[in-house]
């Protein structure tokens, strides 16, 4: 078993609208098994999660992140992974107690749904797609959004063994084929169906290309890491008890006598007490429509 740094990999056919990036995730996708115990079949559902947000999040032109989410009636209820511009992923799941046995994505999230949001950083602009989940595999249901989509014709690999996590995706470039290969995007794509997920976990991303298309002439980028990294802050804590209101506030601290938040994805806790929730109303100034003070 060869040890693939956490990192991905942008190639281009040099004569062809196809683009292709390819992903391996080892440490940054241990980082999130370590926060929490899940089933082998939920955390090798999360690696292949976290590989497709990953490669997905390589077309964002701004600063955000792009969501991917599952949603169902179970045994898996809800799993999220989310990859920033800035290459960096985070992911969490529910799923329901007790034994879960291996199938197919359809019977792990029942009457499933997959919603992909592309959330920019500086503007409210988020854009989100959801397609319903009848599929064995969640490769077989993001290309099924993109097929269901008005997007570039996309299509995705997806691997993972509980221990690392990788991906492959190709992309239809946009345009007006000049190369004259009208047939490249259907060759790139039955090329790349041949891949076996152990190879795209064991071999490293140019050994790949080499052996899928040595046919073609790819232009290779430099590598880029990836790692895990969880965004939240006392400030989004903050912001969500500013929108909460000052009267649910309040009522928790009575109760309980402070105001404690776990983040999901990487389970820091975040404290507010009296004097803090005071404060933030106070300087937050922000009341909920309707409940302006006189
Ligand atoms: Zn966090």
């Amino acid at each position: 078993m060869q040890a693939n740094p956490d990192q991905q990999q942008r190639f281009l056919f040099e004569h062809a609208n196809v683009r292709g990036e390819l992903i391996h995730l080892d440490n940054s996708y241990q980082e999130v098994l370590s926060r929490r115990e899940y089933p082998d079949t939920v955390a090798r559902l999360l690696g292949e999660a976290m590989a497709a947000a990953g490669l997905l999040s390589s077309t964002l032109k701004f600063k955000g992140s792009l969501i991917l989410q599952m949603q169902g009636k179970g045994p898996i209820t809800m799993l999220v992974a989310s990859a920033s511009d800035r290459q960096e992923l985070r992911a969490v799941a529910r799923h329901e107690e007790g034994e879960l046995e291996d199938g197919e994505l359809q019977a792990l999230c029942r009457d499933g749904y997959l919603a992909i949001t592309i959330d920019p950083e500086d503007t409210d602009d988020r854009y989100q797609g959801i397609v319903s989940m009848n599929h064995a595999s969640l490769a077989g249901a993001v290309d099924n959004y993109f097929s269901q989509s008005e997007q570039l014709p996309t299509r995705v690999w997806l691997a993972c063994d509980g221990k690392r996590a990788a991906g492959l995706l190709l992309q239809r470039l946009p345009g007006e084929d000049e190369h004259g290969d009208p047939d490249a995007w259907g060759r790139a794509e039955h090329l790349a169906s041949t891949i076996k997920p152990e190879e795209l976990l064991d071999l490293d991303s140019r050994e790949i290309i080499r052996r899928l298309f040595h046919e073609e002439t790819i232009r290779l980028f430099d590598p880029v890491p990836v790692r895990f990294h969880c965004q939240c802050s006392r400030q989004r804590i903050a912001s969500v008890l500013l929108a909460m209101g000052r009267e649910e506030a309040d009522s928790i601290l009575e109760d309980e006598g402070r105001i404690q938040a776990n983040c999901d994805f990487c389970g820091r806790s975040y404290t507010f007490d009296p004097v803090d929730v005071g404060q933030l109303f106070s300087e937050g100034g922000i009341e909920p429509p309707g409940r302006t003070q006189h």
